[in-house]
């Protein structure tokens, strides 16, 4: 299992890296500090997962989010966002552009494992 996890904070990046590693999705993490430079790292690696933030600059997660759900070929990718944006018309926005599922920052390690294990379809 890949995943990259997409955020301008590298204390983001650190504290979702020991998350996932502490809840058994820890083996292979790829990192981007933005959207533009997620797309890259994409663009030659394939992933299972991608955890993005909504504000970066350069590229933001939305628009990050976009790009992604216009090409066919990650049609399967599920996208968890990672946001302090809580408010439900950030939320509703960030599921129409293709977000899977939302965690609002800060998380506890168990919410994240239960958003990973129902984009994988691995609940009800
Ligand atoms: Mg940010």
């Amino acid at each position: 299992m890949r995943i990259i996890t997409v955020d301008d904070s590298s204390t983001m990046r650190r504290i979702i890296k020991n998350t996932l590693k502490k809840i058994g999705y820890g083996d292979d993490i790829l990192e981007a500090e933005n959207g533009r430079e997620a797309l890259d790292i994409l663009s030659t690696k394939d992933v299972d997962i991608i955890i993005t933030d909504w504000n970066m600059p350069i590229m933001d997660g939305l628009t990050f989010v976009k790009r992604i759900r216009s090409d066919s070929k990650y049609d399967d990718t599920p996208i968890i966002m990672v946001t302090t944006e809580a408010a439900k018309e950030d939320i509703i926005a960030a599921l129409q552009s293709g977000v899977n599922n939302y965690v609002v920052k800060p998380f506890t390690p168990d919410v994240l494992k239960d958003k990973i294990e129902t984009v994988l379809g691995l609940k009800d």
